[in-house]
Order: structure tokens, then C-alpha cells, then sequence
């Protein structure tokens, strides 16, 4: 069975402040990301995507490099029924499947399921089953419980038979409105089938949602010969010890670990092609420095560092007493606060160089919003 897909990118995003659709996940927009799910499948014949008069030029723009005969654009109404209403007047395939924008991570894995149920029961809903006790409440007081075993959350796309939900638009009274399609089609046609939803399918509805959507992680790691007659930079902080790391620059092994693991989130290049270690200008340079050169580059490309989790590993000295500092000086390079960057040190067991104490290394991870 061929499918029609409507989409959703009509509504107000009224809890995020602007366009959640045009907002970046994974290098392209939500939008793009929630057609390109369904674009590849191949039995969808066409997408129709249900847009505001004003973005229409975004929506052209999501769509830019796919096949546009594949694509139609309907004006969206003033309410989600009003607004499939218009999509689904464009529909012609034997199914339709509605799907909102704002649901990118939807896998074709569940499409494909919801279609089969289609084609098997006539309609097809992900649906999850609800983990958490539910109440009913009135006036902040909870008057009734619900059976959870019967309570499911309810995702898109919902798919249909096209002539079927064409059919519920037409019974329901001119300003009458149904929160989704499966409410409708419960009511005019038959109960809805489900299919297993997946906690994946979310919805972008608050700030946090998108945040959590969008992070990216860094790994970094570095090395440095421990020799005499030098200081011990760590972490932006002198250490009192009788060895220094050998280095170009001051050696400070800790925030050259943490430049990578930002350059690699954000990326970019190592830290050796931005910052090598053979140009004059880096010779003994303060590490503090490259690591605020670094901050501009990953700001330039619009990322927030959200925190960052580092490792010391040195057979000595004992740096107990040094974390604090590190911490205090590497939160206010990264204009993060003290809670979101985390350093432990350990020794290295006496094992290898390290045990040795012949060398002192570090690793970092950062995850970048
Ligand atoms: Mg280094």
C-alpha cells in the first residue's frame, strides 16, 4: 500500500519563544530531520507539508536538494484539526500517515510499523504504556486514580486509510476539534490500533527537550615527560613539585586534554594544527591562554560548553588539595559554573611510565550544547 504523509509544522511554538523547527538538531533543522525520516521510505508517494503563510521559504528551504515533485506545501488552519484538514484535502494515496515536525527522532522502524498495522487494521498508533501512577486532580487535590494498565501515551504518525479519515473530517461539526486523528477516528469509525511507540519519538515542547536533542561529546587526551628545573602547570594552577612537564608551551597536560575533547565536540581539528607546537608565539606560552582562544573558536560556531568531566593521572604529587583551584579557574575560562566541570586524579599503580613517574597524563570529555 502507498502512503501520503502529512506534516505538521503549523503550529505556535508558544513554549519555546521561537521556531522550534528551525532549530538545529544533528546538522539540520527539526523540520528536514522529520521529513528526510520519511522521504527515503519507499512507499511514501508524497509529502505534504501543512506550513504558516510566513514560512513557507523555510519549508522550501528544508526541502532544498530533495526531489520536490515528491512535495506539496498546504497553509495550516487555526487549530491542528483545521490544519490536517487542509493537508489531507491534497492526500490521494490508498493510506495517509500524520506526523508532527516537531517529533525528529521518529525511526522508520516505527513508521513501518504503523504503516503495516494500516494495511493489517485499518489505522495505526505508537503508543506507550504509562510508567508513572496517574490522578485525576481538581482544585490541587488529587479526587480519582486512573488504571495505568489501561492508559497509554499516544505519539506520531498516526496512519490511516486516507478515505476513512477523510470520512471523520466530514461528520464533525464545523468549529469541533480533536486534540489528534486517532481521537477522531475512534469516534466516527473504529477503535484505533496501536503499535509500540519508543521514548525516542519525543516531542520538542520546553527548551530542555532541545538541549538534550542537540549535545555533542568530545574526547581529549594528552601526554607530557615529567623533567627537573621546570614548574607544574595544571589545570591553569602552579603545583609545588620538584618536576615540570616538558613542553613548547608551559605543558599544562590538563587543559591541552580538555582544548582537544572541545575542539573534537565542536568539530574542529586538534589542538596541534591550532595551536603548534612549533610556532614561536606558542614557545612557554601560559596554556590558560589557548584554552580562551579555544572557547572563542567553539562560541564562533554557536556551541555552549554544558560541562565537562576530566582525569589526572600522575603518580605524584598528591593533587587532593589542587582540585578546587583547577576546577575554580578552568569554570571561569569556560564561563561554566564549578558544578559542571568535575576532575579526578588517581595514580597510575606504579604501572608503566606513569608509575614511573617519568611522564604525567590526562583525558577530558565535554559535551557541548
Ligand atoms: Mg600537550
Amino acid at each position: 500500500m502507498k502512503f501520503d504523509v502529512i506534516i505538521c509544522a503549523s503550529g505556535e511554538s508558544t513554549r519555546m519563544g521561537e521556531n522550534k523547527l528551525k532549530f538545529d538538531v544533528g546538522g539540520m533543522s527539526v523540520l528536514k530531520r522529520s521529513i528526510t525520516a520519511f522521504y527515503t521510505l519507499p512507499f511514501v508517494k508524497k509529502i505534504i507539508v501543512v506550513t504558516k503563510k510566513e514560512e513557507i521559504d523555510f519549508v522550501l528551504s528544508a526541502i532544498n536538494g530533495l526531489d520536490k515533485t515528491k512535495f506539496e506545501i498546504a497553509i495550516g488552519g487555526n487549530t491542528r484539526t483545521e490544519s490536517v484538514k487542509n493537508g489531507l484535502q491534497l492526500a490521494s494515496a490508498a493510506g495517509v500517515l500524520i506526523h508532527d515536525a516537531a517529533r525528529p527522532f521518529v525511526s522508520q522502524e516505527i513508521i513501518e510499523k504503523v504503516a503495516k498495522s494500516v494495511e493489517i487494521n485499518g489505522s495505526g498508533v505508537p503508543a506507550l504504556a504509562v510508567n508513572d501512577s496517574v490522578r485525576l486532580v481538581e482544585n490541587d487535590k488529587i479526587v480519582d486514580g486512573f488504571e495505568r494498565d489501561n492508559l497509554r501515551f499516544v505519539q506520531t504518525p498516526q496512519g490511516f486509510l486516507t478515505d476513512e479519515l477523510k470520512s471523520c473530517f466530514t461528520k464533525l461539526a464545523p468549529n469541533e476539534s480533536a486534540t489528534d486523528e486517532s481521537e477522531l477516528y475512534a469516534r466516527f469509525v473504529a477503535p484505533v490500533s496501536i503499535v509500540d511507540g519508543s521514548h525516542d519519538n519525543r516531542k520538542l515542547t520546553t527548551m530542555g527537550d532541545y538541549l538534550g536533542a542537540n549535545m555533542r561529546v568530545g574526547i581529549g587526551y594528552d601526554i607530557h615527560r615529567l623533567i627537573p628545573f621546570k614548574k607544574l602547570m595544571l589545570g591553569g594552577i602552579e603545583v609545588e613539585y620538584h618536576l615540570g612537564s616538558l613542553a613548547h608551551s608551559d605543558g599544562d597536560v590538563v587543559i591541552h586534554a580538555l582544548i582537544d575533547a572541545l575542539l573534537s565536540a565542536s568539530g574542529e581539528f586538534d589542538i596541534g594544527s591550532h595551536f603548534p607546537d612549533n610556532a614561536p608565539e606558542y614557545l612557554d606560552i601560559d596554556s590558560a591562554i589557548l584554552l580562551s582562544n579555544t572557547m572563542e573558536i567553539i562560541k564562533k560556531k554557536g556551541y555552549i560548553v554544558n560541562n565537562a568531566s576530566l582525569i589526572i593521572i600522575a603518580e605524584a604529587p598528591k593533587l587532593a588539595d589542587y582540585i578546587p583551584l583547577m576546577r575554580v579557574k578552568l569554570a571561569r575560562l569556560m564561563g561554566i559554573s564549578y558544578e559542571n566541570i568535575s576532575i579526578a586524579a588517581k595514580t597510575n599503580e606504579k604501572v608503566g611510565e606513569i608509575g614511573e613517574n617519568i611522564a604525567i597524563a590526562s583525558y577530558a570529555t565535554v559535551t557541548l550544547v
